[in-house]
Order: structure tokens, then C-alpha cells, then sequence
């Protein structure tokens, strides 16, 4: 009897062992399947998401190859008009009569209006269709700011604000796209103009070893070189920037208050500082802002000083 129980327990054991393996052998064969059907379905999702981000860049390619086209055949005759409302407003083809000199300056006025906003469509079009060139040049700060400040000096008068420059002599020369640093900077000058009833407006470098502490707008220092940088700040005593709205204004189209739909000249485009901001990356800078609601604002443009042009003393 002892020895009948033993065999039994024995058999049992081994048939217990048994059912376990095959079950241990069917789970693994269940989960290697289950796997092998994940596997399958992630590498037909990232198949998708591949043609679909492939699909996407060449859907924002179209776009841009569109905007750009369209804004070039919009320009001649845009210009056009501008050139023949010119003509009309001096006195060309007859002196206007006095109840046609306002609608006629209402009609340079959009028509300018109009030309700036299809020539910044344009420019943003060709930034991303990956069109707009850079040739670079050695430059000389101090004239250069004092030049494109020349540009906007009697804006500034018709105002009555004040417009000083503060440069220290021994500036790097830097090396950049003439073309685009005056656009950038003709932006942000004319922007302080426009934001600012009171006061004036200071042109400021600062020459620093590496990007001081992010302000608005600002992009991640780690993907910049840490050679010497030089900020180029515009200042202003205008109406400032409430710190909700300093991200967005960065955005295309995104305005605070935009002025009357009627008066072309205050409305603005809201593209001025998207273009600023992606022309500055092109040219391997980037645009920052610090302001404070009713205080005025200062928009720095930093861009990379090759350290071999730093001047004697501060090397
Ligand atoms: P806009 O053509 O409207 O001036 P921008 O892109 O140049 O377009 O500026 C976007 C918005 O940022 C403006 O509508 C204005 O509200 C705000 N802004 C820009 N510069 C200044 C400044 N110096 N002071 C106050 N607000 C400013």
C-alpha cells in the first residue's frame, strides 16, 4: 500500500510537471505572439507616421512655393497703383480737387499698406520654402547702426521723441548679412517708434562671452555656440508689453491691439516680428524681449562674434 501511494504521488508529480511545461510553453508561445503582433504594429505605425510627416513637409513646401508665386504676381501691380496714386497725389495728371485729396490719400495709404504686407508674406514664403540667401560680410557696427537710425530719425522727430545711440569704440567687427541685420533692425526701430508716444528710444550694444539668462521669446541657449555674442538692444519708453502676450507676438499674424481698420499706416501686419525673428535665426542669432506693461520694452538682437575678431584688449 505504502509503496502503490508512492508510485502513485510519483505519476501525479510527473504529470503535474508535465501539464506546467506544456502550459509554461503555450504562455511563452502566447506572448511571443502577442509581441511579434505588437512589433508588426508598431512598424506599420511608424511606416504611417513617416509618409504622413513626408506627406506634410511636402504639403508646407506647396504652400510656401504658392504664397510665394502669388505674392510676386500681386507686387507689379501693386506697384502700379502706388506709383499711379504717387502721380495722381502730385499733381501730374491735373490738381486734384479738394474733396479728391483725402480719398486719394486714403487709397495710397492702403495700397502701401497692402505692397508692405504682400512684401512680408513674401519674405516669410521664401524663408521657408528655404529661398532666401545669406551673404555675409565683415561690418562695421557703429556707422551701420548710426545709418539704419539716419532711416527713421525723422519718424522719430515727427513724434517728438528723443533717439540716442550708446556704443562703446571698441566694438568686434562682425560677420553677417548686411541686408537682413537692417531689416531686423529697421523692424524693431520701427516698431519702438510706432509703440511709443513719450519719451525716446536708445540704440545699445552690449558685447557678453555667453548668452546672458533667457528673456521672452528666447530659444534654448544649448543648441548656440558659446563664443562672445553681441546684443545690439533697442530700447523704448512706450506702452510696453504685458508678459502674457511677449510669447505670441513673436508668432505670425498675432498682434495686441491692432490699430482702426481704417488707418493703414497704425494697423500693422503683425509679421514684423516673425520675420525679425526668423531672419535673426537665419544669420545665426536670435531676437529677445524684456518689458513691462506701461514701462516700454527692450528687444535684443544677439548674434555670434567670431572670437578672432574681438578687439586687442577684451581678448
Ligand atoms: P505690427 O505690424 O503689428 O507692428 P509686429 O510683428 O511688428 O507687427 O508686432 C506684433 C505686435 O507686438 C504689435 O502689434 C504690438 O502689439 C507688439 N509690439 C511690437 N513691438 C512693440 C513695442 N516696441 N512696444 C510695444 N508693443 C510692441
Amino acid at each position: 500500500m505504502h509503496l502503490l501511494s508512492q508510485i502513485g504521488f510519483g505519476h501525479w508529480t510527473g504529470v503535474v510537471g508535465w501539464v506546467v511545461s506544456v502550459a509554461t510553453v503555450l504562455g511563452l508561445v502566447l506572448v511571443l505572439r502577442h509581441e511579434r503582433r505588437q512589433a508588426r504594429s508598431l512598424v506599420e505605425r511608424s511606416k504611417e507616421l513617416e509618409r504622413l510627416s513626408s506627406e506634410l513637409l511636402r504639403v508646407n513646401r506647396m504652400k510656401s512655393e504658392f504664397l510665394a508665386n502669388v505674392s510676386h504676381e500681386l507686387r507689379t501691380p501693386l506697384n502700379a497703383i502706388v506709383g499711379f496714386v504717387d502721380l495722381l497725389r502730385e499733381g501730374v495728371y491735373g490738381e486734384l480737387a479738394p474733396r479728391q485729396v483725402k480719398p486719394v490719400e486714403r487709397i495710397e495709404a492702403s495700397a502701401n499698406h497692402l505692397r508692405h504686407l504682400v512684401d512680408q508674406v513674401l519674405d516669410l514664403a521664401k524663408m521657408a520654402a528655404g529661398r532666401l540667401e545669406i551673404h555675409t560680410e565683415s561690418i562695421d557696427l557703429r556707422p551701420f547702426a548710426l545709418d539704419v537710425a539716419s532711416e527713421i530719425e525723422s519718424l522719430v522727430s515727427e513724434k517728438g521723441l528723443s533717439l540716442s545711440l550708446v556704443m562703446g569704440a571698441a566694438l568686434p567687427r562682425i560677420r553677417t548679412d548686411p541686408t537682413h541685420l537692417r531689416q531686423i533692425l529697421v523692424n524693431l526701430l520701427g516698431n519702438a517708434v510706432k509703440y511709443t508716444d513719450e519719451g525716446g528710444i536708445i540704440i545699445r550694444t552690449r558685447l557678453v562671452d555667453s548668452l546672458p539668462d533667457s528673456g521672452a521669446g528666447s530659444i534654448s541657449r544649448s543648441s548656440y555656440p558659446t563664443n562672445p555674442w553681441i546684443g545690439i538692444q533697442i530700447m523704448d519708453t512706450g506702452i510696453g508689453i504685458d508678459p502674457a502676450d511677449q510669447s505670441r507676438i513673436f508668432e505670425e499674424f498675432e498682434q495686441i491691439n491692432a490699430g482702426p481698420r481704417g488707418n493703414s499706416a497704425e494697423r500693422g501686419t503683425g509679421l514684423g516680428l516673425a520675420i525679425s525673428r526668423r531672419l535673426a535665426a537665419l544669420i545665426g542669432g536670435m531676437v529677445e524681449l524684456e518689458s513691462e506693461l506701461g514701462r516700454g520694452s527692450t528687444f535684443t538682437l544677439w548674434l555670434p562674434v567670431d572670437p578672432a575678431d574681438l578687439p586687442v584688449a577684451s581678448k
